[in-house]
């Protein structure tokens, strides 16, 4: 994840078995149809990738109904994160939720941070209210990691048409894919409408990409053109990564599978919550987040010293513990560890 995994997990030394729901991959994956098409790349590795690259934005630019040349690759959406920061944060401020994904950087990246409601959700009134010239960016994930919770897509559709003459606004979306209708939440069409808008999305979490490494932008070219010069220059994935992200594209059947497995372990999430007294906020992604009634750093060590590896967050003074979404039998783990460290 964008801040060092390490400094915010808890990795357990001792534990034998290790159930890892601490940074929201996808333990369905790789599909086969993933798993045959890198098998099937391996002897073309020699070989620059230039020719699976085309094919690949070819596939994308048909999946997200936008030109070619509204698409830029990178190796997982980190490579175009850190990319965009870069290059707008030396224009200005970036404006981001706090918390949110990228909200614990500060100190990599000039930013300005908006507390989120009292219900956990961006308060784009007030991100749009601080809006005063000295900003380049704005930085939303839809859904909020480690919130959860998704934005009604007319509300930020409202705040784009109302901000983005001023401003750039980026959509980190990396977990729409988990949306009850992802094709309405997603923001590409204010793209394609020409505002001034940046979509990041990543096959890390659907597709169970994340040790393979694909993620893209979508953007006009004048915006992609700014972020150009800090990403690699076509140089990032593999020819299997390639590949795979052709294959796993097409891949419907292990897409529809995800999310059934997700819905059901995440269901289970809940009914184990509610039963033993905590709260949650309700997910529109791959992971949950719940108040604790303990300190974070004990959870997490207690929690190590049973196999469970998971994160804690700090806000609205309050210990938080949010824990991805794994198979049924994780999350069975996870419900018997818990129960046994809070008793
Ligand atoms: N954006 C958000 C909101 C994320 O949570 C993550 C990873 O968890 C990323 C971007 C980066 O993912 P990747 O580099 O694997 O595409």
């Amino acid at each position: 994840e964008f801040t060092l995994e390490r400094e915010h997990t808890n990795i357990p030394t001792t534990a034998k078995t290790l159930v890892r729901l601490s940074a929201n991959e996808n333990p369905w994956g790789p599909s086969e149809k993933t798993k045959q098409a890198l098998i099937g790349a391996i002897g073309e590795s020699n070989r620059y990738a230039f020719k699976l690259r085309s094919e690949l934005i070819k596939a994308i630019a048909e999946k997200e109904g936008v030109p070619e040349n509204y698409i830029l690759l990178g190796a997982g959406s980190s490579e175009l994160l850190t990319a965009s920061l870069v290059a707008f944060g030396q224009k200005g401020k970036i404006l981001v939720g706090d918390p949110c994904y990228i909200s614990g950087n500060e100190e990599r990246v000039p930013m300005e941070k908006v507390p989120l409601t009292k219900d956990y959700q961006y308060d784009l009134d007030a991100i749009a209210s601080k809006i005063n010239g000295s900003q380049s960016l704005v930085y939303i994930t839809n859904p909020n990691n480690p919130i959860g919770a998704i934005l009604p897509s007319e509300s930020l559709s409202a705040f784009i048409d109302n901000v983005s003459d001023k401003i750039t606004v980026l959509s980190d979306e990396a977990y729409i894919d988990y949306a009850k209708d992802p094709k309405t939440a997603t923001m590409i069409p204010a793209v394609k409408a020409g505002k001034n808008v940046l979509v990041l999305r990543t096959m890390s979490k659907l597709y169970a990409f994340a040790g393979l490494r694909c993620g893209y932008a979508i953007a006009k070219p004048e915006i992609l053109k700014k972020i150009q010069p800090y990403c690699s220059g076509g140089f990032d994935m593999s020819v299997p990564s390639f590949a795979a992200a052709i294959a796993a594209l097409k891949d419907t059947e292990f897409q529809q599978l995800t999310l059934k497995n997700t819905e059901e372990s995440k269901q289970y999430l809940y009914a184990f919550l509610t039963k033993i007294g905590y709260t949650y906020i309700p997910s529109s992604a791959n992971f949950v987040i719940f108040p604790l009634k303990m300190k974070g750093s004990d959870m997490l060590s207690k929690m190590a010293a049973e196999g469970v590896m998971l994160r804690k967050w700090e806000f609205d003074r309050q210990h938080w513990c949010r824990v991805s979404i794994g198979t049924l039998d994780e999350m069975k783990s996870f419900a018997e560890a818990f129960s046994k460290i809070i008793s």
